[in-house]
């Protein structure tokens, strides 16, 4: 998953963790790594960074969290078709496949996203 997929497909904010104040007393909090602890409330909080991932799985969730229509297919022995449904105008039952293939089913499920939300 890239900042492309975080942002325009699963609506993730992208903000530097260490310029982020806690979500709950909005103290400023302490950054460690990839996450920030916040001290008066015991909360840690993960940055979107987090999320970027080339797993299968991770590409499965984004497909899944962007709720529309969608299939996998193996394009011969070495490339993943993914089909993405995108509708037009909002209309669910209007609109068309949009179809991205790549070397790795990741790649080309981001691609479909993408191509589905305009991004790409
Ligand atoms: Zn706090």
């Amino acid at each position: 998953m890239d900042e492309r997929i975080a942002t325009g497909v699963m609506g993730l904010t992208l903000l530097p963790l260490e310029a982020a104040p806690c979500p709950y007393c909005e103290q400023e909090m302490r950054f460690c790594g990839e996450r920030s602890w916040c001290s008066q409330c015991s909360e840690w909080r993960y940055g979107p960074a987090k999320e970027y991932s080339l797993e299968n799985a991770d590409a499965i969730d984004a497909l899944e969290h962007h709720g529309k229509e969608w299939q996998i297919r193996t394009e011969g022995s070495k490339e993943y078709g993914v089909w993405v449904w995108k509708p037009n105008d909002g209309l669910a039952l209007q609109g068309s496949w949009v179809i991205a293939v790549a070397d790795t089913l990741a790649h080309a499920a981001c691609l479909a996203l993408l191509r589905s939300v305009g991004a790409a």
